[in-house]
């Protein structure tokens, strides 16, 4: 039975195991938002493999490409050979780009992980500038693998120098909005313009256009333009980690096209490859001094990886999937702006397209001086839990563990949005009792 397939699962997998932990489902069948679990019950998934299923569970076109890849004799592992697939691929991807970038863009192919391709875009732009120093925000989250572990939010790494990374709640300046991008962008450009700062140009900035893991932080369009114009005026590779945030999900196809900014290297995974393994980068051709063999890797070239994700990225832009994540994000928003007004425990609501999170905080243990109230992170794992008995699979995120996280499936009908909706609000008011 599924229990003792969950029991067995706790005895032999590491202490590190992570959803198993918060999820106790066996999933064995699923279909666009849904799973259905071994014990026969059925969630609507709004993890969606940690942002990954643009397209839901299973979708139609995606079987279709893998199949036809499987059908057709193709060799499954090419290392980096070039291959029809591939070469498709390719094509669909740069199709996405911001223009100015696909016309003059190199891709490495990496993987399978978006870990393996934030190490892929550091080592890149340090050989390129022959630069050891990386900047990275507060919050950051890249990955699991050295490099992209010593960029993320937390990490101790003397090459790294901390930024703030703007939020209007719970902003380190404690201003918030426009005002605290402001003073985070002026501290960015006085550390590279000031010569008595101590601190030289790196080898590349790494950022996200939304900080996902750290609590979905969007970042205000005009602070990322500014960040683009300092990381310029010094000739610092501005790198945008497009791993979570890519592929329609914030509204635009990328989301660093909401504020016009091009990136130098943009690092790119999940949603790519359609549900199975792929990472790569795309960068400025300029940036491509790298020896022939500098970057290599076993896994380099997933044929049915690449198939689905052609076959996800083509569906996303014709059916334009970006704009209705836009139009249904912002009136999910909406409504989850209600539940707010009605809870004291919501402590903010935010996101870009479907991308979306709900911050819990204890608005009675708020002292005279607090500008928001403390995070509530065993508040946020009740919501958790409640979401999972009305069959709605929801992830925490943030700092503090206290950010209920909602990543739907771009596919996501209306009728399925207010599902949704309807079982977090039972399920919040369930929590707060
Ligand atoms: N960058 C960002 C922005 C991410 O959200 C993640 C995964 N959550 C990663 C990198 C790492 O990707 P992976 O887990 O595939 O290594």
């Amino acid at each position: 039975g599924y229990e003792a397939i969950l029991r067995r699962q706790a005895q032999r997998e590491s202490a590190a195991r992570t959803y198993a932990r918060s999820l106790p489902i066996v999933p064995v069948r699923a279909r666009g938002l849904t799973i259905e679990g071994a014990d026969g019950r059925r969630y609507l998934d709004c993890l969606s493999g940690a942002g990954t299923l643009a397209l839901g569970h299973n979708h139609p076109v995606v079987l279709e490409a893998v199949r036809k890849v499987l059908d057709s004799g193709a060799p499954l592992h090419v290392l980096d050979l070039a291959t029809p697939v591939k070469d498709a691929f390719t094509s669909e991807l740069f199709a996405t780009l911001p223009p100015e970038l696909a016309a003059d863009a190199r891709i490495q192919f990496c993987g399978p992980a978006g870990t393996d391709a934030v190490e892929a875009a550091l080592k890149l732009v340090r050989t390129a500038t022959g630069r050891r120093g990386l900047f990275a925000f507060t919050g950051a989250y890249h990955g699991m693998t050295a490099g992209a572990l010593a960029v993320s939010g937390g990490a101790d790494d003397v090459s790294v120098t901390r930024l703030p990374y703007p939020q209007s709640y719970r902003c380190p300046y404690g201003v918030g909005g426009e005002r605290g991008a402001e003073l985070s962008a002026r501290w960015t450009a006085t550390l590279l313009d000031d010569p008595k700062s101590g601190v030289t140009a790196p080898a590349g900035m790494i950022v996200e256009a939304v900080q996902g893991e750290g609590g979905v932080l969007p970042a205000p369009d005009a602070w990322m333009r500014r960040m683009r114009s300092i990381t310029a005026r010094h000739s610092v590779p501005l790198v945008v980690d497009e791993v979570q945030t890519g592929v329609g999900r914030t509204g635009t196809f990328w989301a660093v096209e909401h504020s016009g900014v091009v990136p130098d290297v943009m690092v790119l995974s999940k949603a790519i490859g359609g549900s199975l393994p792929l990472a790569v980068i795309v960068y400025r051709s300029g940036l491509d001094a790298w020896e022939p063999g500098a970057h290599a890797g076993t896994f380099r070239g997933n044929q049915l990886a690449m198939a689905a994700g052609t076959a996800t990225l083509a569906y996303v832009r014709e059916n334009r999937l970006a704009d209705r994540a836009a139009t249904l994000g912002a009136r999910m928003l909406g409504r989850l702006q209600g539940l707010q007004a009605a809870h004291p425990c919501v402590g903010d609501v935010r996101g870009r397209g479907l991308m979306i999170g709900v911050e819990l905080v204890d608005p009675d243990a708020a002292g005279p001086d607090d500008p928001v109230p403390p995070a509530a992170p065993a508040l946020a794992r009740a919501v958790q839990q409640e979401c999972l008995a009305r069959g709605l699979i929801v992830e925490l995120g943030g700092r503090h563990s206290a950010v209920v996280r909602l990543l739907p499936p771009l596919t996501l009908t209306d009728e399925q949005a207010t599902a949704v909706l309807d079982r977090f609000a039972d399920a919040l008011a369930a929590a707060e009792r």
